[in-house]
């Protein structure tokens, strides 16, 4: 049983402009220390052509927001903004519905039991991405429209999604709050983007902490809350919103974690699936900024879902 690796070439050609700092180039510093680490030849590399369907994005948004997007789409060589944040060039919407698919691809694959867990690298991400809204450069929420699939199609009960990017999954919070079959641990620097306002549910575990917290603060906060959390609740599947912007190098945030953090988080929700949910995690690319830390910590929290 293996881990699956998977790109798609739309996650290239989504673009917000040179100075946008989600780059089509995040995927190659990923993908090319997957290669430089010696780790490729150990995990199933995959170009998945799965994209989501309309019903698939539906079990997530409004149809009043599909239809917003789909008619801002702009002509190639053009940008539309919907804030500064997040722009739409001519291939964002595809990229973004397959995108979405991936995580549906990966969903099929870990109950088909073809590999026991699954890294989406694509673009763009999802955490931020509201019912009725696209924000922080997200436009579908790969994560929850994966977790509505997987619910539906294998009528699972309860489903746990682990976020550890810098910012606040403030998206994926607004849609499951209240939703007793998704429990959602996490933590973000906090106060910091998104700054919407928190919700808090008997479903929700979203530890907001200062600037400056290190790998010694955030792990004491994984052993403390989320595994208690996790446990209590037996998931059937765990998802993760892998955002490797918490590394001490990324500028996009003042938290100061280590590749080796992430390793650590990661081991832990190996452990984890292997007591409850049959080895199944499926884990999507959301933040990473710095090139080099990115690649790094991605490819130690891959070695950790392959156990290499
Ligand atoms: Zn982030």
């Amino acid at each position: 049983m293996d881990t699956m690796y998977i790109t798609h070439p739309a996650s290239y050609l989504h673009e917000m402009g040179v100075l946008h700092p989600d780059s089509p180039k995040r995927i190659d510093a990923i993908s090319d220390q997957l290669i430089m680490s010696g780790v490729m030849p150990y995990i199933i590399n995959c170009h998945s052509s799965s994209s989501a369907s309309d019903k698939d994005i539906l079990r997530v948004h409004t149809i009043d927001y599909l239809n917003y997007l789909r008619s801002h789409s702009p002509k190639e060589g053009s940008y539309y903004y919907i804030d500064m944040d997040t722009i739409m060039n001519y291939y964002t919407l595809d990229a973004a519905f397959y995108s979405a698919g991936v995580g549906l691809f990966a969903i099929d694959s870990v109950f088909n039991k073809h590999v026991n867990n699954a890294f989406c690298a694509t673009r763009p991400p999802g955490h931020h991405a509201c019912s009725n809204r696209a924000m922080g450069s997200c436009f579908f929420n790969n994560i929850a429209i994966a977790a509505r699939y997987a619910i539906s199609k294998y009528n699972l009960k309860r489903l746990a999604i682990i976020d550890f990017d810098v910012h606040h999954g403030n998206g994926t919070e607004e849609i499951f709050a209240n939703d007793p079959s998704v429990l959602m641990c996490s933590f973000f620097q906090h106060p910091f983007y998104p700054d919407t306002k928190l919700i808090y549910s008997a479903n929700m575990c979203n530890i907001p902490v200062e600037a400056y917290a290190d790998g010694a603060f955030i792990r004491d906060i994984v052993s403390s809350k989320w595994v208690p959390a996790i446990e209590s609740y037996r998931p059937e599947l765990i998802l993760i919103s892998a955002g490797f912007d918490a590394h001490r190098e990324d500028d996009m945030g003042q938290l100061n974690l280590h590749e080796s953090d992430y390793k650590w988080i990661t081991d832990i929700l190996v452990n984890m699936s292997e007591k409850y949910s049959s080895n199944r995690i499926v884990s999507f690319l959301e933040g990473g900024y710095d090139m080099s830390s990115l690649g790094r910590s991605a490819v130690l929290h891959i070695r950790s879902l392959a156990k290499i």
